[in-house]
């Protein structure tokens, strides 16, 4: 094995040495405890992934025309309503939708399925895995719902699915489309066809695999189809404030809107009101409009990446981090399937002489390096993997440089070398 940072170390991982991408912060300075400061090594995207270079010069040229949108006629009240709705169209091209699936801006993942959670029909079970985070999770336990423990490998759990589904009365499976927690990718297009083989609609979680693979909702094949996506903008790149839910019209029509208020109604009287159909059922009050536009600018500029290049950086960054880890005595990385494919730029991992939380925090003081150590909003799962009191997580994108990875192993390994 070579050591990391070492040349032949850095000559396995070439297309891993530059960030892919400007993002905004990428030399910021980290105090450390010595009174030193060092770049700050971000080593925690998936939680929230710094925003594109790109995106805040976007959100410069169009914040002079900050308005109000689909109510006023005057000049910066239409710039704003355009941009508005043209952050709509982006995203319907960015997932590849269909031309009548709803386009809903919400606040986050956490409120678009919160919203699709209020428009389920009634009478029949919401399905889901015991991997999910608490976002994919609770909306459901607050209707119908029958949940399943994930298997050991990916096949076994397509098993465990497809017996729940052939028992009938299942109207959606909710799914992530890549863990939070490990970073593994579920298999979309199978499990689709699983659900729609058997009645039953398909939701994907999309908050981590929207930002690290191109998404279509509607492939050629209508059986692998993908009925409702959401995403969150503060996740794809772009700063807080937007998220996004896509999907069939019918059930979003006919449920309860999100909120009730001004621009979601047709006509009120005053005992009652007749709602609006579309995105603007679920939209009440004045939008986010800046949240929407960074969103969609961050999509096109995801769009536009170069596939191969994309993935030769990402799949480097993490071969880097896992073989590194693995490399250093005392060191677990967690994986949830044995036979898993893919997987996105996230490592997760304990440090057996040491609680995560410590870690990190020896991490962010001595090294400037930040990441997530805990139970990653995934608590069920984080039980059954035997880590009650959690794990470390170490995610990157677009922003992310060798160096990094490098900063993190060394931190380990040091305090390795300290024992407990
Ligand atoms: N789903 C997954 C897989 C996530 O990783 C997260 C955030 O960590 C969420 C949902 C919730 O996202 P948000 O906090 O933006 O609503």
């Amino acid at each position: 094995a070579t050591a990391p940072a070492s040349p032949a170390w850095r000559e396995r991982f070439p297309d891993a040495l530059e960030p892919l991408a400007a993002v905004v912060g990428a030399d910021l300075k980290a105090p450390l405890v010595d009174g030193r400061e060092v770049r700050y090594a971000n080593l925690d995207y998936a939680a929230s992934a710094p925003a594109l270079a790109e995106v805040a010069t976007h959100l410069f040229e169009v914040l002079p025309f900050y308005a109000s949108v689909h109510r006023g006629a005057g000049y910066a009240s239409q710039v704003s309503t355009s941009v508005y709705e043209s952050a709509r169209s982006a995203v319907r091209r960015f997932v590849r939708a269909r031309p009548d699936d709803a386009v809903v801006f919400t606040r986050n993942t956490t409120d678009s399925l919160n919203l699709l959670a209020g428009c389920v029909p009634e009478g029949a079970d919401v399905l889901y895995l015991d991997i999910e985070h608490h976002a994919n999770l609770l909306p459901w336990q607050r209707r119908a719902h029958r949940s399943v423990t994930a298997a050991p490998t990916i096949a076994e759990t397509l098993g465990r699915l497809e017996s729940e589904l052939a028992a009938g009365g299942v109207a959606l499976l909710a799914v992530t489309g890549a863990s939070n927690v490990t970073g593994e990718v579920l298999p979309l297009a199978q499990l689709a066809a699983l659900a729609h083989a058997h009645g039953a609609r398909i939701a994907v979680d999309a908050a981590q695999l929207a930002p690290h693979r191109r998404i279509t909702a509607a492939p050629e094949d209508e059986r692998t189809a993908i009925d409702y996506l959401a995403f969150s903008g503060h996740k794809l790149y772009a700063p807080f404030g937007a998220g996004v839910l896509v999907g069939r019209p019918d059930w979003l029509d006919a449920g309860r809107p999100h909120l009730a208020g001004g621009g979601a109604v047709r006509e009120v009287r005053l005992e009652s009101a007749s709602w609006a159909l579309g995105a603007a059922r679920h939209e009440a009050g004045s939008p986010n409009v800046l949240g929407a536009a960074a969103l969609a600018r961050a999509a096109q500029a995801l769009g536009a990446l170069d596939p191969d290049a994309w993935h030769r950086h990402e799949q480097q960054l993490r071969e880097a981090l896992a073989s590194g880890l693995e490399g250093i005595r005392g060191v677990r990385v967690h994986r949830l399937f044995a036979d898993s494919l893919d997987a996105i730029g996230v490592v997760n991992f304990s440090v057996d002489a040491y609680d995560a939380g410590l870690v990190a925090a020896f991490l962010s003081a001595e090294h400037g390096v930040g990441l997530r150590d805990g139970r990653f909003c995934a608590h069920p799962l984080l039980a059954r993997l035997g880590l009650p009191s959690g794990s470390l997580r170490a995610s990157f994108g677009l922003g992310s440089r060798l160096e990094d990875v490098e900063r993190l192993l060394a931190g380990v390994a040091q305090l390795t070398e300290r024992g407990p």
